[in-house]
């Protein structure tokens, strides 16, 4: 069986600042990327908000970069997923979707969230045929076309903002009455022309022949003057916040309600020693890049402080 010092798993800014520093620290970390290497800024388009990138830089590209910075300093990142954790006793051990096994002195778990959907069947029926819960990777194929987004936060709005550049028109939809995105999202939001924010709408169904041709929404359901509502659009994007990836770890790690695994005092550390957490898997407050980030270098001289204290 494979022994490592030091496993990574999960490859966001979380899991690849991670990595910087364990292998820094001559750690030799062995890095799993996950079913999406890089995570979810690789479906982003620019990212303004990183310090020291003063014109913004590509999500995709941000990541390639620290992957770079991790692998110059020797860390091992290898594709594939980890479907399964012994955290019964050290050296910890996981298994990989292939059906090999490693064992760890430490183990960060950098996993990330993935996108929700509204849970209809109708997402299921036109998945791939118009629905899309990444509109920086399925926006082309709506150029001149119709589209909606649902979803009320950042991440809507700079959906919409980035399918308005390509589509003819798009739908904001939104449960509330107002946006919950940040101010200057929001202005950008209201001042394209290309967009109409339907506030108050739920979505309650889809339709078409061979593919995505229409929604039906509810404005203003449950009340008095509740109506039905029908737009034609040709996409439907899903823009409505994360789920955390802590299944594979449940056995082990205390959860919340939601899912985000609980860590000690606002450390990275857990209540298993030398398991440690990064990242937006048990960050339901913050949730960006830089603090992703953070929490990964935190993880990482954790593990080292902990093998050194051993
Ligand atoms: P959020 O949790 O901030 O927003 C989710 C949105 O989806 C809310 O408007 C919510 O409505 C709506 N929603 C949730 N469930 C449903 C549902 N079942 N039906 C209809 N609408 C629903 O998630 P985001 O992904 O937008 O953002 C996550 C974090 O990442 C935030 O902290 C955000 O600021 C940050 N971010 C920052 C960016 C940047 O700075 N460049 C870009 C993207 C994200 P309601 O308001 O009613 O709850």
């Amino acid at each position: 069986m494979e022994h490592v010092k030091c496993l990574i798993i999960g490859s966001g800014p979380a899991g690849y600042t991670a990595a910087i520093y364990a292998s820094r620290a001559n750690l030799k970390p062995v890095e799993y990327c996950g079913l999406l290497t890089g995570g979810q800024l690789t479906q982003t388009t620019m990212v303004e908000n990183f310090p020291g990138y003063p014109q913004g830089v590509l999500g995709g590209q941000m990541m390639n970069d620290i992957r770079e910075q991790a692998e110059r300093f020797g860390a091992d990142i290898r594709d594939g997923i980890i479907t399964k954790v012994d955290f019964s006793k050290a050296p910890y051990k996981v298994t990989t979707e292939e059906g090999g096994e490693i064992e760890a002195d430490t183990v960060i778990i950098a996993t990330g969230a993935s996108a929700k959907y509204l849970g209809l069947d109708d997402e299921k029926k036109y998945n791939g045929m118009g629905v899309s819960a990444c509109a920086t990777c399925d926006g082309f194929f709506y150029r001149k076309k119709t589209v909606a987004v649902v979803g009320g936060g950042d991440t809507a709005c700079e959906d919409a903002l980035y399918l308005a550049g390509l589509a003819k028109k798009v739908y904001l939809i939104v449960r509330k009455p107002f946006l919950r995105a940040s101010k200057v999202m929001q202005e950008r939001v209201m001042n394209a022309e290309n967009i109409e924010v339907l506030f108050e709408h739920n979505t309650i169904g889809l339709y078409g022949e061979n593919g995505v041709e229409g929604a039906h929404l509810v404005k203003r359901r449950g009340e008095a003057d509740e109506e039905k509502v029908d737009i034609q659009i040709d996409g439907f994007f899903l823009a409505i916040g994360h789920k955390p990836n802590s299944d594979v770890f449940k056995e082990w790690l205390e959860t919340d309600e939601v899912g985000y695994i609980k860590t000690i005092d606002g450390t990275p550390r857990t209540k298993i020693p030398g398991v440690f957490v990064a990242g937006d898997v048990a960050d339901p407050v913050y949730r960006q890049a830089i603090t992703a980030a953070a929490s990964g270098c935190k993880a990482a001289l954790e593990a080292e402080r902990y093998l050194l204290n051993k």
